[in-house]
Order: C-alpha cells, then structure tokens, then sequence
C-alpha cells in the first residue's frame, strides 16, 4: 500500500523550475553540436545533407509559418512522411511551438487513416510527394483540415487537380526564424500517435514534452540504446509510428549524427547509406533487417562501422541474431509499444553476465530485457494476481511509469487497472529482472488448457535453411480446442517438393521445444500478411485457416 505525504509537511528544495520542453532538445544540439550532419535520402530521389544548426534555424521557420497559418497552440497538425530532415523539422517546429505533431501511419487502412485524422482534428497536414494520391482521398473525408502541405522543393512540386497544394519550401522561405521559442508547461501535449489497430478503432497515445524527454534520457543512456555524439544513427523504424524509437529526440539530445533513409528501405539502399555515411548503429523491425542480411549475403558485401543493430517492433529471431554476429554486428533486443512512446525494455549483460559462456549470454540477449529506469514491471494471472518472476511463470504484463499513457485520447474510460497499463503481451520475468514475451494475448495456442508459445515456435522455425518468413497460429481442434498450425514463406531459391520439406521442417523442431508444442501441420504461402507496422498479421492468417483441418 502506497502512503503519500501531503507537499505542506515537506521540506520543499530550492532548485530551479525548469520546464522541460523539446525545442530545449535542439537549441542543446545547435549549440553543443551545431556541425554535425543530419543525412537524408529525399523523396526527390537526392542525398541532403546539413547540420543541427541549420535543422533549429528551420525548426524556427516552421514555427513562424505555423502562427502565420494561423496554428493556436494545443493544435494538432498531421505529418505523412518518411524519415527526413523535413519531418524532424516539423517534429521541433510543431511541438516546439506548443502545438501537437500527430505522425500519421501511411501503412494504415484508408478509412483508418480517414478516422484518425478526423478524431485528431487535424488543421494542417504535411505530406511527402510520395503520399499525393492518398492526401486526395483524404481532402473529401476531412473536413478539419485547412492546408495540406507537399513536403518539396518549389521546381519539384506535384500539381493536382483535386486540391491547392501548397510548397512547404515556399512557405518556410517566407520566414525569417527570427523566432523565441516559447515557455510553457511541461505536461503539454507533444504529439500524437495512434496504434496500429488491428482490432477496433486506431487509439491515440498523446505524449507530454516531459515524458518525450524523460524518455528521451532513459533510452539514450548507456546500456538501454547507448547513444553518443561518437555514434552514426540510422533509424530505420518509421518517425510515423512509435517516434522512430525516440532516435529524433535521443540523438539532439546527445549530439549523435543521424542518416535518414527516407523511403528507400530495400537491402541494396539501406547498406549503401550505412557503408557510404558510415552508420555505427540502426533501429528497426525484424522484416527490415532480413532484407538487409539477404542483400549483403547476395552481394558477399562485409560491414565496416556498422557495430550494433537494435531490434525490436517483433520477437528478434534468434537465427537473426546469429546471422548478424557472423558479419561482426551486435543486436540490441527492445520491446516496447506505441502507449509507452515507445521503449519499456532493452536487454543486455551484467558485468557478471561477462564471465559466462557464448550460449548463457546468448540466452539472456534473446529475451526482451531489463525495464529502462523509469518502468516498472510485473506479471499476472487473469484473476489480476501477481506471478513471481522466476523465469517460467508467464502472465499478462502490466507496466507503469513517466512515460507510459494513463487514458487514450479523448477516450472516456482509462484503461488502467489499478493505476498499471495491461500490455496485452503475455511474458515471464526472471528472478534478474529479464523479461521474455511469449505471445500476444490473442495469439496465444491454448492446447488441452495449456498455453504454447507462438513465438517459441517461429524462433525454431525460423531457423530451418529453407524458411524466410514463419508464423504460428491457433486452429480448432476437435479434442485439444486449438493446436499449432505453423504457416511459412520459403525462401526463394528452394525447390524442395512441399510434402516432404513439410516432413523436414517438422523433424526439425524434435528436440527444440516440448514434444506437444510441436505444430500438427505446416502449409506454404507466397506472401505473408504484415500489419501496417511490419508485423505478422495473424488475425488475417487465423481468418484465411479457419477452416484447415488438421490430421486427428
Ligand atoms: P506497437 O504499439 O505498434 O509498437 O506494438 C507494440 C507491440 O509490439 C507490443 O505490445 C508487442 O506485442 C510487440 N513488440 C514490440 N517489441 C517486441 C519485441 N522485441 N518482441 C516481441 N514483441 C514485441
């Protein structure tokens, strides 16, 4: 039981009242590391390249062009881009100057993305060229909005017969940046980003300046991403969804040099910029990553200062990890989730960790981590009971801390219970404070009344020589309700018969995971369904093998 203690019985201190606000994040940059380089694969199909000081002069420029557009603060304004120098711009401009950036996932359903901008109220929204058939969707179905803005250079600019577009570049070269950022409560709104929902309606996390920093800090420090002005930063995660992992708040706030992608993120593209800028670190999803590892096995390329990948978004394959440490890459595994902005764990070695061998430590870099300080963890059962955390009992987790949401936006009921945020992942927490995720709850194979790790499986899966993509679902069973039906993607160049790589592929899991968790059947596709963040989509594979029938 928690007591407080009322501020009148304290002795209060003396220290200063500093609000802590973004825009403090880049004005530190331009001062601290005015010439490092922020690198960008346009939309235009260029490398741009400038510096902090000259990202905070626009940032200001934004900020003016805002107020001119008439932005009150507290107003949200949408972006649709991809990672940029432009979109940084906006993200320090719109939140610098009070009012609320609301990144928009390109990758949504268009009447999700419809229905977001409308419950955001968006006033202004801008948009990389790349987005100009969709934004004239959009202009009919949302009616809150009073620009839309073509994230461009003037002579590149599309035309449209739909609506007035106006130049983004026209309208920041209009601004002189002659522009005080203002002072204002910690606790406003930043941004606005709503989850991916792939049941019921997009729900919006709405992050504070103060939770952005905090968060800011906690994820930047040595042993969460260990982010330094000596590190070349490349995140490949999506400043649309989840922040890109807070890279644009982290990286000013340490003076690391960031190369943005932009919408190229093939294999070919991505080891370009990381050879070419030389990238120490990336951020992003596992499909991302299996591109890049396709490409430089291909092309029999090797890494030079590319030392450390974190991955996160979905369960790191540990096949995934082993291919990365052959090429001299570390990889990073973090979890996190739209509601906590986005990081809540990242693992990594104790110094006694060191001592121990290749295996052990590999066994603890697969789970999902320690919680960054600042999140506090705990697992339990579905009558809301505490499970221990020895490692092996696995519960709902439920999570709380300064960055994490206490309500959706504009919904009427908190989801908390008891002032802790359910995660809807199931995990187990070991006595050291690592926590493993089993499963999504919905994804979870309840067999005879016992859970099997739909994870568990695809780890193992997805270490067979013949598979590229694997996914495990529930289907019906007449005696067990649901058993393991295992659904893969073979890699291209395999031309085994399926009946009997089917056979190879069960062999495989005999010995790597309980006789009974086995999957009862293993069936090929050409294509795996990915959400609109890059995850399995197993709603849709559980709709499309509702009716398989597996062997009695
Ligand atoms: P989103 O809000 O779209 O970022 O999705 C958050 C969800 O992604 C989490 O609740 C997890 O189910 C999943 N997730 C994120 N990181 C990981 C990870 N490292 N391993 C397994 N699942 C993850």
């Amino acid at each position: 039981m928690t007591t407080f203690i009322d501020s009148n019985a304290l002795l209060m201190s003396q220290m200063m009242s500093q609000p802590m606000l973004i825009s403090s994040l880049l004005t530190h940059a331009k001062n601290n590391y005015g010439t490092t380089e922020i690198v960008s694969r346009r939309t235009e199909g260029d490398i741009h390249r400038y510096t902090y000081a000259d990202c905070e002069q626009r940032a200001r420029q934004v900020a003016q062009m805002l107020s001119r557009l008439d932005v009150q603060p507290g107003d949200r304004i949408g972006t649709l881009a991809w990672n940029g120098y432009r979109h940084l711009e906006l993200y320090y401009g719109i939140s610098g100057s009070g009012s609320v950036c609301h990144t928009i996932n390109p990758r949504l359903f268009e009447e999700q993305i419809a229905y977001i901008i409308n419950h955001a109220e968006d006033k202004i929204i801008f948009f990389d060229i790349t987005f100009l058939s969709l934004v004239e969707k959009m202009v009919p179905q949302c009616p809150t909005v009073q620009h839309w803005v073509c994230l461009s250079d003037k002579n590149k600019m599309p035309s449209s017969e739909i609506i007035e577009l106006a130049c983004y570049e026209t309208l920041i070269a209009n601004e002189n940046g002659d522009y005080a950022w203002p002072v204002f409560d910690e606790f406003a709104a930043s941004a606005l980003c709503y989850t991916s929902g792939t049941t019921g309606r997009p729900k919006g996390a709405l992050y504070s300046h103060r939770s952005t920093i905090l968060h800011a800090y906690a994820s930047a420090l040595p042993g969460s991403l260990s982010i330094s002005s000596a590190e070349v930063i490349m995140p490949v995660v999506p400043m649309f969804h989840v922040n890109a992992w807070g890279t644009p708040y982290s990286c000013p706030m340490t003076g690391a040099k960031i190369v943005f992608p932009g919408a190229k993120l093939d294999g070919a593209s991505l080891f370009e910029l990381i050879d070419t800028e030389q990238v120490t670190m990336a951020a992003g999803v596992p499909t991302i990553w299996a591109g890049l590892l396709q490409y430089v096995k291909e092309q029999n390329h090797s890494f030079h200062s590319f030392k450390r990948t974190v991955i996160g978004g979905s369960t790191c394959p540990p096949a995934m990890m082993a291919s990365f440490s052959e090429y001299g890459v570390n990889v990073v595994h973090a979890w996190g989730m739209t509601e906590l902005s986005p990081i809540g764990t990242v693992a990594g070695l104790k110094a006694v960790d060191l001592q121990k061998s290749k295996s052990e430590q590999n066994h603890i870099l697969q789970k999902q981590g320690r919680s960054l300080y600042g999140i506090e963890m705990k697992i339990v059962d579905g009558e809301g009971k505490q499970l221990p955390n020895d490692g092996k009992a696995f519960g709902d987790l439920m999570v709380k801390g300064s960055w994490v949401i206490s309500n959706y936006y504009r919904a009427e009921e908190s989801p908390l219970v008891d002032g802790w945020f359910p995660t809807g992942d199931v995990s187990t927490i070991d006595a050291d404070g690592n926590m493993q995720i089993t499963d999504r709850s919905k994804d979870v194979i309840k067999s005879g009344g016992e859970w099997i790790s739909s994870i568990d499986i695809e780890n193992v899966a997805i270490a067979h020589p013949a598979v590229l993509i694997a996914a495990c679902i529930s289907v019906h069973h007449p005696k067990w309700d649901e058993r393991p039906l295992l659904v893969v993607v073979k890699k291209t160049e395999i031309l085994q018969d399926e009946q009997s790589l089917k056979k190879d592929i069960l062999a495989f899991f005999e010995g790597k995971v309980a006789k009974w968790w086995i999957p009862d059947d293993v069936t090929f596709i050409d294509q795996m369904p990915l959400t609109a963040t890059g995850k399995l989509m197993k709603l849709k594979l559980r709709e499309l093998f509702k009716d398989h029938r597996l062997a009695q």
